[in-house]
């Protein structure tokens, strides 16, 4: 299956890909001053894309992954 991986350190905080996840599996939380996009539960993704063609930066990769992990972020 495909998860987004979030290249963290480049993510803006600005939340498109957030606004765009259809099954809202996408947060954004605090980190200190900053905020970043989350994948809080892999689970839940469909795999579908829409946030790697939202984000207006280019921090989302579609990854394959054997299995959904609950931790990556
Ligand atoms: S691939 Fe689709 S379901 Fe998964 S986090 Fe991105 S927008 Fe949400
Ligand atoms: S759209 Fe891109 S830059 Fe904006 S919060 Fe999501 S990953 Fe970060």
């Amino acid at each position: 299956m495909l998860l987004p991986r979030i290249d963290t350190p480049r993510c803006t905080g600005c939340g498109w890909c957030v606004a765009a996840c259809p099954p809202h599996v996408l947060s954004l939380q605090a980190d200190g001053w900053r905020k970043h996009s989350v994948l809080h539960d892999a689970s839940g993704c469909t795999g579908c894309s829409q946030c790697e063609r939202r984000c207006p930066f280019g921090v989302i990769s579609m990854v394959k992954i054997k299995k959904p992990d609950q931790r990556q972020a």
